[in-house]
């Protein structure tokens, strides 16, 4: 075991990770930060939730002059929820270095992010459409740079982002040190890496289990027009504690978290048209568990940790494997176990074989419950509530009263009629969603992760873009033009 004390970190970042209740290294921590901290470009590969986030971020605090008015480090994220989720990452390891980071994304008011930066930071997470925009505005300057991060950069090349990423890479002094991070491998990342890092170490932790082990993976065949009431009865009889339904668009999101309320569960959508707040507001009410279902798009759910979720449902199937690996990857976190279903119509059987393939993982076939199967699911659950309460709870005061119904009625009629009241009974609100195309399959073979990458690179058909402002085309032009 490495603890962070064997990594020859300072003082304060030990004393932070420790408040933040990490003892062990994980491994791909272990392997990054001492290289980091010598200097070394590095490019790591691991699956999601391996603690990427300290594994950059530790040396990165490690390097920073915290008397610098300059800001010294940027990480590059694809998403403005990532931007934040890393941020306060960052500002929790470096609380007792007393270094500031704030993260920079499109849709918040720029007067708001230019008062923000006068309170000179150290560091900054951003998203690179917006970044841009402060580059252009001369709000933030990169000449002081010393260390930039690109996070989840198969992400941001799938999103289009990658003209932006090279723009900025050639603004930042060539003598920083870059870090780049990646769920996958494709070419296109290969040349950035060639282009813009210095004799970058790779590490790769492993790599050959692709999926994580300690995820179940189901798939069902279901015909199109049945997939609601089947995700309906799977709730009814898993009733998990937190659960994300992934829908292709953002059409789909908000047409099936309106249809799951109309059935009487608590469900909300995320996605990028709505606003930042009523977003905040849906991934707060979520992780503390006021919403037991969240819907969501690819983009939405990108890299975000979300303790805690059981059950993860593809109720379109993702067109790319990379989007399966990181969909499935928001459960079975910290080690829990979670499940994973896939709903397939018959016409998309091909495109899930192609990606068991590439994800080199079979994924069981399940019958589609019946509505007996949901029922009895729900009387389950509701029997499983009164022995509870008859273990924990003291049933002293209701006793009377038990005893004067029992003189009207037999005791099973009477336990029937609490049973029925506990079960949620099947919705029978009438539901139609709009009808989607199925997926195809793309003919041409490819090896495993490797190749042209799998996801949209082209920003015309980047569909659920997440950051609208980040999709403004730039007239912007480097003003030192420099290739590494
Ligand atoms: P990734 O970027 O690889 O998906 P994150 O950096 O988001 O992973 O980390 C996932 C979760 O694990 C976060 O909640 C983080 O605080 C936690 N974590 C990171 N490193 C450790 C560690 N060494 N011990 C325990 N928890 C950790
Ligand atoms: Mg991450």
């Amino acid at each position: 075991m490495t603890t962070f004390s064997d990594l020859g970190l300072s003082d304060e970042i030990i004393r932070s990770v420790s408040t933040m209740g990490f003892e062990e290294a994980t491994p791909i921590q272990q392997e990054t930060i001492p290289l980091a901290m010598q200097g070394r470009d590095i490019i790591g590969q691991a699956q999601t939730g391996t603690g990427k986030t300290a594994a950059f971020g530790i040396p990165l605090l490690e390097k920073l002059a915290i008397d610098s008015e300059r800001i010294q480090g940027i990480v590059l994220t694809p998403t403005r929820e990532l931007a934040v989720q890393v941020a306060e990452e960052l500002n929790k390891l470096g609380q007792f270095k007393g270094i500031h980071t704030l993260p920079i994304y499109g849709g918040q008011e720029i007067e708001r992010q230019i008062r923000a930066l006068k309170k000179r930071p150290h560091v900054i997470v951003a998203t690179p459409g917006r970044l841009m925009d402060h580059m252009r505005r001369h709000t933030i300057r990169l000449q002081e740079i010393k260390i930039v991060i690109l996070d989840e950069a198969d992400e941001m090349l799938n999103m289009g982002f990658v003209e932006d990423i090279e723009t900025i890479l050639q603004e930042i002094p060539e003598e920083r040190q870059t870090l780049l991070f990646s769920a996958t491998m494709p070419r296109q990342i290969q040349n950035l890496a060639q282009r813009f890092m210095k004799n970058p170490e790779i590490i790769r932790t492993k790599s050959k289990e692709i999926t994580v082990s300690n995820i179940e993976q189901h798939y069902m065949e279901v015909q199109e027009k049945l997939k609601f009431d089947v995700l309906c009865r799977l709730l009814d009889i898993q009733s998990p504690e937190l659960a994300i339904v992934f829908g292709r668009t953002k059409r789909r999101v908000d047409e099936l978290s309106e249809a799951l309320t109309k059935r009487g569960y608590s469900a909300e959508g995320i996605h990028g048209d709505l606003t930042q707040s009523k977003r905040d507001s849906v991934m707060r009410q979520f992780k503390d568990g006021t919403i037991e279902v969240l819907v969501a798009t690819d983009v939405a759910a990108r890299g975000l940790d979300i303790g805690g979720v059981t059950h993860v449902y593809n109720f379109d199937i993702p067109q790319d494997p990379e989007g399966y690996v990181h969909r499935i990857g928001r459960t079975g976190r910290a080690g829990k176990t979670g499940l994973a279903q896939t709903f397939v119509t018959p016409r998309e059987m091909d495109h899930l074989r192609l990606i068991e393939q590439i994800i080199q993982r079979k994924m069981i076939r399940k019958p589609v419950p019946t509505i007996i199967e949901a029922v009895e699911g729900q009387q389950r659950l509701a029997m499983e509530k009164i022995l509870r309460v008859i273990a924990e709870e003291d049933l002293n005061v209701y006793k009377g009263l038990a005893k004067d119904l029992l003189e009207e009625t037999d005791s099973v009629t009477l336990v029937a009629a609490a049973l029925k009241l506990l079960s949620k009974e099947p919705g029978t609100v009438d539901i139609t969603l709009s009808e989607v195309a199925p997926i195809r399959t793309r003919t041409a073979k490819r090896r495993p992760f490797e190749a042209k990458p799998y996801g949209r690179t082209d920003r015309s058909r980047r569909n659920n873009h997440w950051d609208k402002s980040d999709t403004k085309k730039s007239a912007w032009k480097p003003s030192s033009y420099h290739k590494h």
